[in-house]
């Protein structure tokens, strides 16, 4: 079931008399293609639990529409538009066993949706199954895990059969270990599935390495959307590039002159397309190469060895932190008591933003 967002808007009134509103979603257009998995990121505040709970219908929107496949849902209740919801806090019934839980959103189902009890008990094994709880039925919520406990709500919304899944932050609380595997058992519970599933986050790492496509949110505003690589490779503001990548991106303050890239007095770059001015320079961790006569030249403060790779931490007047950080391949040689280490530039890991605007500046080599 594809998804269409058409000029989504909620705005939330100010409390008080001169209280301002806040518009927590703006304008928001997007299409989530049949059957993927799409995450909402951003950082906290910026709109995503808003924009997931007009979807499920939780809140009304302000203006816009939203469709599922050819059907305006926008005025139907949450329980007619056949979603399934899970939040952060998995919200099961202490004093339900696990199956009981899991049947729960059958039971009060009329006329011709009513099911039998055998129907509603086949369908909570599947359900149970497809998560990889089967042991469990007989338990109540507090004699689980907190992955556990997560399963469990997933095996509730999935029961639904729903025709889009809507995750809130489903994983934050559980413990990092937890994490990572959970968000491997959603991702291989999506596929198995076939449901379209918005799934939202701050943690872009979680984001990029699970979903088909990511939206990345700012202040209500949708920034960029597209392929998790497309997005890192590819940004459209500074706001975006700093978002994504772990470490984060580099920024230095430089200026093109004269089709040259300059950060401080070192000319890293010859290119065209832009016109003179001052820039934003980001550089990803990756895009540093150890080159004795390279020309970015930073002073050494420490070489921290990382198994697969190096990083070498330096420092230079044109960058904004304090502390320019670099991965390069573990077999190159670093002379730790080094003053100075000097560095060529991978050309497509170095983006350029307009000071006045933030946007990226699109640049050719030459
Ligand atoms: P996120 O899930 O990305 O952290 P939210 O969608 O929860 O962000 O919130 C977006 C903005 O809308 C925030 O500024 C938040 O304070 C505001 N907001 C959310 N819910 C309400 C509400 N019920 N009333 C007023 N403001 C709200
Ligand atoms: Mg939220």
């Amino acid at each position: 079931m594809k998804v269409v967002l058409q000029n989504l808007t909620k705005q939330f009134p100010g409390r008080g008399k001169k209280a301002e509103g806040v518009t927590a979603v703006s304008r928001f257009n997007f299409e989530i293609p049949d059957g993927k998995l799409v995450a909402l990121l951003g950082p906290s505040g910026c709109g995503k639990s808003t924009t997931l709970n007009l979807i499920s219908g939780l809140l009304e929107p302000t203006d816009g529409r939203i469709f599922f496949g050819e059907d305006d849902v926008t005025d139907l209740p949450p329980e007619n538009r056949g979603v399934g919801l899970v939040f952060q806090n998995y919200a099961l019934y202490p004093h339900l066993t696990v199956r009981q839980n899991i049947i729960f959103p059958l039971q009060n189902r009329k006329g011709a949706d009513k099911l039998s009890r055998q129907e509603m008990n086949r369908r909570a094994d599947e359900a149970a199954a497809l998560v990889q709880i089967e042991g469990l039925m007989d338990r109540r919520p507090k004699e689980l895990s907190g992955g556990q406990q997560q399963r469990v709500a997933i095996a509730r919304a999935l029961v639904k059969m729903p025709r889009v899944l809507l995750l809130d932050e489903p994983l934050s609380n559980l413990d990092a270990r937890l994490r990572l595997q959970t968000r491997e058992e959603i991702r291989r519970i999506q596929k198995q599935t076939g449901i379209t599933t918005i799934f939202v986050t701050h943690d872009q790492e979680e984001a990029m390495s699970i979903s088909d496509l990511i939206v990345v949110m700012k202040n209500g505003v949708v920034q960029q959307t597209g392929q998790p690589q497309e997005v890192y490779d590819h940004p459209v503001n500074e706001f975006v590039a700093r978002f994504l990548g772990t470490p984060p991106i580099n920024m230095f303050r430089g200026r093109v002159e004269q089709g040259r890239l300059y950060i401080g007095r070192d000319a890293v770059l010859k290119l065209a397309g832009v016109a003179d001015q001052e820039v934003m320079v980001g550089i990803r961790p990756e895009g540093f190469l150890l080159r004795e006569d390279g020309p970015l030249r930073c002073r050494l403060s420490r070489v921290e060895v990382m198994g697969r790779d190096i990083s070498v931490v330096s420092s230079h007047e044109g960058a904004e932190s304090a502390a320019i950080r670099s991965i390069i391949d573990a077999e190159n040689r670093v002379d730790h008591q080094a003053e100075t280490v000097r560095f060529a530039l991978r050309p497509g890991k170095v983006h350029l933003f307009s000071r006045e605007t933030e946007q990226a500046l699109p640049f050719q080599l030459c």
